[in-house]
């Protein structure tokens, strides 16, 4: 919460007010937070804009890993509510390319709407739930089915980081079976108790993935989590094509932990997230 409200973004309270009214249309229905957040833009309180921008660089979240090809129609990624960490925001079910403002629903760490209004949420919200509730340290959580991660998620080749960009993964990648404790289903997080088998197979790691089904990753920012979601298939494709060629060279553990210094270092991480808002289309908030 502390490093969120210590961003400096340019943004002024009157930007927060005319992008949250440029979101939410002109005669359609107004969502609970939609609400919320104009009554906090419009209180003389200074700690209401980081909160904004949060929502706002969630929806910017979700442009990015659909403009990236991360997720298509399914997938998701949420944010814990920097005012209440016990509490998270995500979409309504919805495909991240098409997610506004008025989609962002409040959910509490069991994965309970606070106020859904009708509103459909995902049906694998307690993916996020559960590791919310697991990891203190976890400010964002990223679940997606990448066509590029998937092969690593049927196979015995292990996910590990070959390029310095995507040293951020981590060094440990575990797989996580459904089948093992769930037996047979549709593949699908839809219980709190196999969310929390989830988030404890996760441990503390960064990424997981999902036998026959996709990844988790998890991250200390909005920017970090995606980053290195995106990083993730950046890997899976490279990793790929080089055993065609021959034996891949995984980066060490020391390489690891320079290479994450580095990626997510004050110039090379904001740099990021500048680009591939543009390429989505969205503003860098
Ligand atoms: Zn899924």
């Amino acid at each position: 919460m502390a490093q969120t409200k210590q961003r400096s973004h340019g943004y002024s309270r009157r930007d927060m007010l005319a992008c949250l009214s440029l979101s939410m249309g002109a005669g359609l229905s107004v969502s609970p937070l939609v609400v919320f957040a104009q009554q906090l833009a419009t209180q003389n309180n200074s700690g209401a804009l980081p909160q904004l921008l949060e929502f706002q660089r969630l929806v910017a979240a979700n442009r990015i890993l659909a403009n990236e090809n991360v997720v298509d129609a399914f997938g998701h990624v949420s944010v814990r509510n920097p005012e209440n960490p016990d509490r998270f925001i995500l979409s309504r079910a919805r495909s991240p390319a098409l997610v506004e403002f008025d989609d962002l629903m409040e959910f509490d760490l069991e994965g309970s709407a606070i106020d859904p209004r009708g509103r459909t949420a995902y049906g694998e919200r307690m993916i996020h739930a559960a590791v919310y509730a697991a990891r203190e340290d976890v400010h964002s959580v990223v679940h997606h089915h990448s066509y590029a991660v998937l092969p690593f998620t049927i196979t015995d080749v292990p996910m590990r980081p070959v390029i310095h960009t995507a040293a951020v993964i981590g060094a440990q990648i575990p797989v996580w079976d459904i089948h093992t404790e769930s037996g047979d289903t549709d593949m699908l997080v839809r219980t709190m108790e196999q969310g929390r088998n989830l988030a404890t197979t996760l441990a503390n790691n960064t990424c997981l993935l999902m036998r026959g089904h996709g990844a988790v990753v998890v991250g200390t920012s909005i920017e970090r989590a995606v980053l290195t979601a995106v990083y993730l298939q950046v890997n899976a494709n490279v990793l790929l094509q080089a055993k065609t060629l021959g034996t891949p060279i995984p980066l060490s553990e020391a390489e690891i932990k320079l290479a994450t210094e580095s990626q997510f270092s004050t110039l090379a991480l904001p740099r990021a997230w500048e680009y591939f808002c543009q390429r989505a289309g969205v503003e860098p908030i």
